[in-house]
């Protein structure tokens, strides 16, 4: 498809529709301790999950109505067999300036290759610690070996910008941001550290938990000497910094320094359901019209108009409640699957 001429859409408050997360699926192989605490899930039915060629319909859409950036995720999206089918034929759609994936690596050291040659700009592999033991109590899964093998596999098959994000925990892996900025450094990717978010599926949540990026910089600058800001941040979740030795890495400050302002992005989940926000309640429903046969620019017109009355801010909303807990209970949960993190895609 060719540059579709028109200005992206802009919502209410003037920001434009430049950046669509797509979760490919909602299971996952790892029990992150953030994001799928629980012992059962509700999954998504298998019938209503997107085929390849109708994801690819959605995403021309977005094109269509703006949108240059698109990041794969999940759950895992590794899980999804044939991904790099997926990306190949996201990658005709030359006017995505940036194709991307965030996952687990689990599976990497085997899809690194493939995905690559498929098209896949860039990786983004999540990893909170760098402890065997401690690895596996977050997580419950005896998994560090293989994620380690899957961030060698990225370098090895020509990923250049690998980013590692770790969601920082208050008295759990707090003590490991210089190892974990070392290990980036000898892997030549850079540390993106992320506060514990109260999104939904994080039951466990609550804001003592929560490593303030305050607190990030203060054991950093302990550590290294004085911190400094690489410059404006744009519509990227991560202000970046740099330390004396040119280290750089991020902090994605959502509870304590929301950038809901700037924020260019929405969700598409893997049954269709398209949210505006992290926080929404509800979604609106793509997969009846993709179903129903309308083309991408009958789409495009439905998600322009869609974004056009946007009025989402849901981090900063949450940063101004007065009594901050988990923002849903388990049985909201698993009444509504879609308010979880891991079905609407982080
Ligand atoms: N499974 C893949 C992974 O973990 O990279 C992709 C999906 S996961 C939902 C995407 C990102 O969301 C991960 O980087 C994860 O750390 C982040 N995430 C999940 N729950 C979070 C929470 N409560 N607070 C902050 N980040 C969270
Ligand atoms: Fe962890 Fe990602 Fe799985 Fe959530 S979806 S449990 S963050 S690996
Ligand atoms: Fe964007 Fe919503 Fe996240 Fe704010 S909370 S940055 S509006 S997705």
């Amino acid at each position: 498809m060719k540059a579709p001429a028109t200005r992206p859409a802009i919502d209410q408050l003037a920001r434009p529709l430049n950046s669509l997360r797509v979760s490919v699926i909602d299971r996952c192989d790892l029990r992150c301790s953030y994001c799928m605490p629980e012992e059962h899930y509700t999954w998504l039915p298998q019938e209503d999950v997107l085929s390849f060629a109708e994801i690819g319909t959605l995403v021309d859409a977005f094109v269509l109505a703006g949108v240059r950036k698109v990041r794969l995720t999940g759950g895992e999206p590794l899980l999804r067999r044939g991904l790099p089918e997926l990306v190949a034929r996201l990658r005709e759609q030359s006017v995505i300036e940036d194709l991307a994936l965030t996952t687990n690596a689990t599976h990497l050291a085997q899809l690194a290759g493939p995905l690559r040659q498929a098209g896949l700009d860039r990786v983004t592999v999540s990893l909170d610690s760098l402890q065997p033991e401690r690895f596996k109590r977050l997580v419950r899964r005896d998994a560090l070996p293989q994620v380690l093998e899957g961030i060698r596999a990225a370098g090895a098959a020509g990923f250049t910008s690998l980013k590692i994000n770790t969601v920082v925990m208050q008295g759990f892996n707090d003590d490991e941001l210089e190892a974990l900025l070392e290990f980036g450094h000898q892997v030549g990717g850079e540390v993106r550290f992320i506060e514990y978010m109260d999104v939904g599926g994080a039951t466990l949540w609550s804001m003592d938990k929560v490593c303030a990026k305050a607190q990030i910089l203060a054991r950093l600058e302990e550590c290294y000497g004085p911190i400094v800001p690489c410059g404006p941040q744009g519509a990227a979740p991560a202000e970046r910094f740099r330390l004396q030795d040119g280290t750089c890495f991020g902090i994605i400050a959502s509870v304590t320094e929301p950038f809901c302002r700037a924020c260019d992005r929405s969700r598409l989940t893997a049954d269709g359901q398209w949210y505006l926000c992290l926080y929404a309640q509800e979604g609106m429903d793509l997969r009846r019209l993709v179903r129903a046969g309308h083309p991408a620019e009958e789409l495009a017109a439905f998600i322009r108009q869609g974004w056009e009355a946007r009025t989402d801010r849901g981090a900063e909303e949450r940063a101004a409640a007065p009594h901050r807990g988990a923002l849903y209970q388990v049985e909201d949960l698993r009444q509504n699957p879609h308010r979880e993190m891991h079905t609407r895609g982080g």
